[in-house]
């Protein structure tokens, strides 16, 4: 049979009407620019650990004929021990977007609603769209260090999904544990605990997996494991909800070589904690960097600094850095239009931007 010749003046849409009304995800860019000091889409200024460069050289490519193992199981259990759960509460993502992508596939449509935060990670909206499911968004106080209103189980209502960014995007501040604790045992629905930031943090909610059969926590290796590159992250929740995730998921989200590479960073703790170690105090001597330079900044427990200029204009701070090759993120928009989301980098890259800063500020 012929197919109807393209034209786009007759074009019909065979798409659903929620696909031609989606806007897409809007990631991060990444310039192809020389001499770049990139601080734009958090991740680790540092390299992976070297384990993982040895996994990599002692893989065997032959094998790669093969299907892999379609459930992680080695690096599931890798996982598992190194969060002090059972091998079945665990399930492995094709980066942590893909776990959200499962969460969002499990428990919204239509008729069931997803509660956010705002602001927070901009990529929940496109996955609840895909489902067409309405979004309730919960305001933070901006004037509060982007604090959790006090009524959020109220605002929450109806929400069949909860997703709590901990510590949040692109703020970059946390939120008392307690109060996670309260709203995990009271919430009608699944908490989702977002926690790509968390080993940059104070503290975590992974042990909340035991206390409560409605929660998930979610971690990626793209950051504090240096590992953007590769596409990893993991959920951990209650076996039944994890049995859930497993019929949902692609059948083989895991390829060969990230499986492998995987549990070799996920093994390496010790290289972790070096490592997180070290952005955290290149973290703390940047905020100090900032604030002479008159920024306001929100407390982080991030890998990021979400902070505002003397006069209050993201977007010129913005485009000045870039004419001078260096890259923040910026979210055009009523309160983040304000600030700049910027990723702690190295000494040398941290300089650079505070020198490039220096010229506008001082
Ligand atoms: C970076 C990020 C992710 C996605 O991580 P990937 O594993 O790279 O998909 C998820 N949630 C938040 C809040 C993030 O900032």
């Amino acid at each position: 049979m012929l197919r109807k010749k393209v034209d786009m003046k007759e074009y019909k849409s065979y798409f659903r009407s929620s696909v031609d009304a989606l806007a897409g995800y809007a990631p991060g860019e990444q310039p192809k620019m020389l001499d770049l000091v990139k601080l734009n889409t958090n991740e680790n200024p540092f390299p992976p650990s070297p384990a993982v460069l040895g996994a990599l050289e002692s893989f065997d490519a032959t094998l790669l004929r093969r299907y892999p193992d379609p459930m992680a199981d080695s690096l599931c259990s890798a996982i598992a021990e190194v969060n002090q759960v059972t091998r079945n509460m665990v399930v492995a993502g094709n980066g942590s977007d893909d776990i959200l992508t499962m969460t969002f596939r499990a428990f919204t449509a239509p008729d069931k609603p997803v509660a956010i935060l705002d602001p927070t990670y901009s990529l929940y909206p496109v996955l609840a769209a895909m489902q067409e499911a309405p979004v309730i968004k919960i305001k933070l106080d901006e004037n509060n260090n982007f604090a959790m209103p006090e009524d959020i189980l109220e605002q929450a209502k109806g929400a069949n999904l909860l997703i709590i960014t901990r510590p949040n995007a692109p703020t970059g501040n946390s939120f008392p544990k307690e109060n996670i604790r309260k709203i995990a045992s009271e919430f009608d629905g699944i908490l989702f605990i977002d926690e790509a930031y968390a080993d940059f943090a104070d503290d975590n909610c992974m042990d909340m997996v035991h206390e409560f059969s409605n929660v998930i926590v979610s971690r990626t290796s793209s950051k504090s494991l240096a590992l953007a590159g590769l596409r990893f992250g993991y959920a951990v929740a209650n076996p039944v909800i994890i049995d859930g995730l497993n019929k949902l998921k692609d059948s083989y989200n895991m390829d060969m070589i990230t499986q492998k590479l995987a549990e070799a960073a996920v093994r390496d703790q010790e290289y972790l904690q070096t490592t997180v170690a070290k952005v955290k105090s290149l973290r703390t001597e940047l905020a100090t960097e900032l604030k002479k330079l008159n920024f306001e900044l929100v407390d982080t427990q991030a890998n990021f600094i979400f902070a505002a200029p003397p006069d209050g204009d993201g977007e010129k701070a913005f485009r000045f850095l870039r004419d001078h090759a260096v890259i923040v993120r910026y979210f055009p928009g009523g309160v983040t239009g304000k600030y700049l989301r910027i990723t702690v980098g190295t000494a040398a890259q941290n300089q650079r931007l505070i020198e490039v800063l220096k010229k506008l500020y001082q």
